[in-house]
């Protein structure tokens, strides 16, 4: 679904990404894992074209990635991205966050919209939350809200970038569940995450970046029991 090829990314001086080459398969769960400003967010960015790159190619379903104008607006609705800040549109409800995309985007209407992002909402556990500003909602509500907006422009593929690092312990869980039912029901996602048990559940493969290489690429069970480099070693030894 996903084909990387021979990608580079500096800024200024900063080489960020170092001829990255990756594939992620229809239905695949990758996690992306590795020491902070080693460029995770910089390669999901540019997956999703929040950020350009100097030279290589990205593809999705075989068609490099749209450089503008409505057909960048069309990745943009087929590549849902949830961050680390929750990033919903503050001055709309929980619904009209959730049914903005698809009316604007989609052409759907209002009321079809509504149908759907209800359902949506229900299945990640706030649909009675729908009435209320983001605000008013706890972090890990609003992620499973970002979550449900991501999915209601029915997207090829889902970006998150450490989509529980912002949040309270005993919301991380709640969270984490919404992502593994989504890896179960088969939805290709690429996560940024630090978390070894969602890893360990949900990953078909683990990529392990360090200072905008992919040093390691492998099964999380052999990454988390048996990593080969010295720089995973190093990383898993800080973080377990
Ligand atoms: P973290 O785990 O802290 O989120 P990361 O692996 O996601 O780190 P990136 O955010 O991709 O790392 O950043 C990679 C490198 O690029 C870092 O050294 C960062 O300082 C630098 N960088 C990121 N965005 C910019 C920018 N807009 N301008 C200049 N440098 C940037
Ligand atoms: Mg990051």
């Amino acid at each position: 679904l996903v084909v990387i090829t021979d990608v580079n990314k500096n800024y200024g001086e900063l080489h960020v990404l170092k001829n990255i080459n990756a594939t992620v398969n229809r239905g695949e769960v990758v996690v992306v894992i590795g020491p902070s400003g080693s460029g995770k967010s910089t390669l999901c960015r540019a997956i999703n074209r929040l950020e350009t790159i100097d030279n290589g190619t990205i593809t999705i379903d075989g068609k490099e990635l749209p450089k503008e104008g409505k057909a960048l607006a069309q990745l943009r609705a087929d590549v849902g991205m949830v961050f680390q800040a929750f990033n919903l549109f503050a001055h709309k409800t929980v619904l009209e966050n959730v049914t903005l995309g698809p009316i604007k985007v989609r052409g759907m209407s209002k009321a079809d919209a509504e149908t759907k992002a209800m359902a949506l909402l229900e299945r990640v556990g706030v649909a009675n939350q729908a009435k209320k500003m983001p605000s008013q909602l706890s972090g890990g509500q609003q992620q499973r809200v970002a979550i449900a907006r991501a999915l209601a422009m029915d997207p090829k593929l889902i970006l998150l970038d450490e989509p529980t690092s912002a949040l309270d312990p005993e919301m991380i869980n709640e969270v984490l569940e919404v992502m593994v039912d989504l890896a179960n029901e088969g939805m290709t996602m690429i996560v940024v995450t630090h978390e070894m048990g969602f890893a360990r559940k949900a990953a078909d493969r683990v990529i392990f970046m360090a200072e905008g290489d992919i040093v390691e690429e492998t099964t999380p069970e052999k990454f988390f029991t048996n990593p080969q480099s010295s720089r995973a070693k190093d990383f898993l030894s800080k973080i377990l």
